[in-house]
């Protein structure tokens, strides 16, 4: 035996760089669900039916009856859904449509697209959705709905909103993009409105291999047109009622989440067994007076799409900054209000208007969120915030 081979190895555990932890882990799924999912997709290729067709068919029921609304309309995207749900209700030019300036940009894009005006009402502090308080002073004779995005995974205060929009002849259409499984009052997002958007993007609660959205409604009018809608706007080929859109759902797409769906409870609840590690270990790494936690609302199921803390402004930066530099996936969600945008300049609002969307924007951070996380991935995520926190103390001494 040669001498080298009787050396103590270099590689203690002690040495070893820890391995990173990465901010949503999409192919964990396709892991575990491999032979299901390749299953699927020849079962597409093989069908030769590559768009619509009687596999989108099934996943749209599917899909309602899990969310508990009585039709479904798949659709491109989440921003297919937001477009497809607003011109369905006639909502157009001249029209205006009340949303949150903190949300991902397609809510508000969408308004836009449509014709519409979005008026925006600032946020709650502590859940980042719309604040029930604040709509009443923006409603105008052209308001025709409100648009209650269930940010991260957690319900808007729906009660507040439904009595604003029966008092005022409102529609409301919910974004639950971030929100698929959540629910408010043992009601499930997607029947929480005349309709409501999902999105099926990857990192979503549920995830397809792309680009893939649906639209759910109770109302049978509004079915019938968003099916047109998606499709030209034609209800009968080449016969076109509409001026509608060129935004149909994949088959391809529809199989493989048909495979995943079914899976989606456990997912959920994985997540909001990963939310509550995470709140034990900021408590006891001694964080929480540095770190405020998500805070779920009586009365909902908060599915925890992602886990987001507010830190103090002046910190967020450098504590992204180092836990990227500690190989851990971290994200803004979202950095800039939508009323600060460039492209959003012509409705006239300045900095200072919408505070509490704004001091979001500068104290807002995501940590690495996903069924499959583990304790001990999340013990490193906290470590290495404590780290941070230590070193910037050390600094300020
Ligand atoms: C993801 C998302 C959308 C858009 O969905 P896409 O499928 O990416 O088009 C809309 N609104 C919110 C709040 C989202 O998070």
């Amino acid at each position: 035996m040669e001498a080298t081979a009787l050396k103590p190895s270099t590689h203690s555990a002690a040495d070893t760089p820890p391995s990173p932890v990465p901010l949503c882990d999409i192919q964990a799924q396709y892991r575990s669900l491999k032979d299901e999912i390749d299953a699927a997709v020849l079962r597409v290729l093989g069908s030769g039916q590559a768009i619509l067709g009687p596999e989108v068919a099934a996943f749209e029921q599917e899909i309602a009856s899990f969310c508990g609304a009585q039709f479904g309309v798949g659709c491109g995207s989440g921003t297919d859904a937001l477009v497809l749900a607003l011109h369905a209700l006639g909502i157009g030019p001249g029209d205006e449509v009340i949303v949150p300036p903190f949300t991902f940009f397609a809510t508000v894009s969408s308004v836009c697209r449509v014709g519409a005006t979005p008026v925006f009402a600032d946020i709650d502090p502590i859940t980042f959705n719309l604040d029930p308080n604040l709509i009443e002073a923006k409603i105008s004779p052209k308001t025709r709905a409100i648009m209650p995005v269930h940010l991260f995974g957690q319900c808007c205060e729906m009660d507040a909103i439904w009595q604003i929009a029966e008092d005022h002849q409102l529609f409301v259409v919910e974004d639950a993009a971030q929100s698929f499984g959540s629910e408010y009052k043992g009601k499930r997002c997607g029947t929480l409105g005349i309709s409501a958007c999902l999105s099926f993007y990857p990192t979503k609660n549920l995830g397809a291999l792309g680009d893939a959205g649906l639209v759910t409604t109770n109302d049978l009018a509004t079915d019938k047109k968003l099916r047109a809608l998606r499709v030209h706007g034609s209800e009968v080929k080449y016969y076109h009622k509409f001026i509608g859109y060129n935004m149909r759902l994949d088959a391809v797409h529809a199989a493989v989440l048909r495979v995943k769906l079914p899976h989606v409870p456990r997912w959920l609840t994985a997540r909001e067994a990963a939310a509550k590690r995470y709140d034990a270990l900021i408590e006891s790494a001694n964080l929480h007076g540095f770190m405020r936690r998500p805070v779920v609302q009586p009365n909902r199921r908060h599915t925890f799409n992602q886990y987001v803390v507010k830190v103090p402004p002046a910190h967020r930066e450098p504590l992204v900054k180092h836990l990227k530099d500690s190989g851990i996936g971290v994200e803004v969600y979202y950095p800039l209000s939508l009323h600060q945008q460039e492209c959003f300049k012509f409705l006239g609002h300045r900095t200072g208007d919408f505070p509490t969307s704004e001091d979001a924007a500068a104290s807002v951070l995501a940590l690495p969120m996903f069924p499959e996380i583990t304790e001990s991935q999340q013990q490193r995520v906290i470590d290495v915030c404590a780290g941070y926190l230590r070193q910037a103390v050390r600094r300020a001494a």
